[in-house]
């Protein structure tokens, strides 16, 4: 039996795509691989978020590289966003920059036929036109059965983003904006269903873009109306979305639909009104205040997660502390901190006005410690108000079982009485802080 080994970097939207790839493989009789040093197939899916993840992208090109040297029954392919940006350098065969001699890759696959990988590998072919992201069209759909590593299931619905904030090279990897249609959506999630998932998270690149144009203009709104028709499906957690792209429809849905979870991820990047224009980010601090408020108004206590980040141009210690008191004085449960990162080909890496890598890890060390503060306060204003928590059974550990609660805090707890296989619907009540959560009870 062939073994397929998949290496995935970066976003969830990414280790979503990679579990739909190997699905499919296993469902033709594949075996999975413990490591790439056993695979005949090692697919690379590259990410390009960050220098960092380019740096991880290269170098598990070279040692996918290094095994195939040794072995050429070997095939490698090669996808993902590190690779859609620069599929020049990696298949030019010359020499200095380029990691690759082509002949050695077997397939560098583009984002938007990902989907194809398999099909494409089993008709032994090793060739298909790569497509250059802004030529990307229609919605890429990946079937998933069973994501067998998690007790959540991540549903791509949206790809692509048109936004070119100054900073971001997704849009030169992902594309224009693409909606997975309604009835593509509910026939996942059924299968879903079928195979005990009882969480969903609905992802994109940019999700709140999401629209399925060929039915009339139907937005996320409609969707998540829909989709809490499914009886066995109890929590439908959304990803990250843009801030401004909360609406009026958006916050009725949210109040009436008692399936989505009261967490929300929103990528406020910096709380200077300066820094948003100068990076083109369309909302004002003002406006992103609004929409806190409005979320915790429709369910208090709801847990709100903020990306940030530090040391982007022009950022002086007069626009950092904006940020920094911003965030001191708003409602907010954590913090996921990213230093900036010069992305070739963007806007913001030809600005000048760069911040020194040293003060911008100074600037996240601050941040790190009031994302702590703050998650600490949040987990025991849980518990003061008995807040019950719901989720889905994750994995024992030791001699608690855990789960990623509704309000994203990690809940632990025991249960005698029953043995939980994983997946299962819970209701818990917090007792104390625990680790890196709360300590809870089963209700039910
Ligand atoms: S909205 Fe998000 S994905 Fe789109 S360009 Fe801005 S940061 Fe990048």
């Amino acid at each position: 039996m062939k073994k397929i080994f998949i290496e995935t970097l970066g976003c969830k939207i990414n280790q979503s795509e990679s579990a739909c790839i190997l699905d499919e493989f296993l469902q033709n009789g594949f075996q999975k691989a413990v490591n790439m040093n056993e695979a005949d197939y090692i697919i690379i899916n590259t990410c390009t978020v960050t220098n960092r993840t380019d740096y991880k992208s290269r170098n598990l090109i070279k040692k996918a590289l290094n095994l195939k040297s040794n072995n050429s029954n070997i095939k490698l392919i090669i996808t993902g966003c590190y690779s859609q940006r620069f599929m020049d350098s990696l298949i030019n065969e010359n020499k200095d920059s380029s990691l690759l001699n082509s002949s050695m890759v077997d397939n560098i696959i583009d984002n938007n036929n990902k989907h194809l990988i398999y099909r494409i590998i089993s008709k032994s072919s090793n060739y298909i036109d790569f497509q250059k992201a802004k030529d990307f069209k229609g919605f890429s759909e990946m079937k998933m059965n069973d994501v067998s590593d998690h007790s959540r299931a991540f549903l791509k619905i949206q790809d692509g983003c048109n936004f070119f904030c100054s900073y971001c090279a997704v849009p030169y990897a992902r594309g224009n904006p693409r909606s997975r249609s309604v009835e593509s959506i509910k026939k996942q999630i059924q299968l879903l269903l079928d195979n005990n998932y009882s969480e969903i998270v609905l992802s994109g690149i940019n999700l709140g873009l999401y629209n399925d144009e060929s039915n009339n203009n139907y937005d996320l709104s409609d969707l998540i109306n829909d989709i809490s028709k499914f009886e066995s499906l109890n929590l439908i957690r959304l990803s990250s979305i843009e801030p401004q792209l909360f609406n009026q429809k958006l916050f009725d849905t949210i109040r009436q639909q008692n399936k989505i979870c009261p967490h929300y991820h929103l990528p406020l990047q910096t709380g200077s009104d300066t820094l948003l224009k100068l990076h083109r980010r369309r909302y004002t601090v003002n406006e992103f205040q609004n929409t806190v408020t409005k979320l915790l108004e429709i369910r208090p206590l709801t847990a709100l997660g903020f990306d940030v980040i530090v040391g982007l141009p022009g950022e002086t210690d007069e626009l950092f502390e904006e940020t920094y008191n911003l965030l001191k004085n708003i409602d907010l449960t954590y913090l996921h901190i990213f230093i900036y990162s010069k992305r070739k080909y963007t806007l913001a890496a030809q600005m000048p006005n760069q911040v020194h890598g040293k003060i911008a890890k100074e600037r996240s060390k601050l941040l790190v410690e009031l994302s702590h503060n703050k998650k600490n306060q949040y987990i025991n204003n849980l518990i003061k108000h008995k807040v019950t928590l719901t989720g889905v059974v994750e994995t024992k550990n030791d001699e608690y079982y855990t789960s990623t609660s509704n309000r994203y805090i990690k809940a632990y707890f025991k249960n005698k009485s029953l043995t939980l296989q994983g997946k299962e619907f819970i209701a818990l009540s917090p007792l104390e802080p625990f680790k890196d959560g709360i300590l809870c009870e089963v209700i039910k």
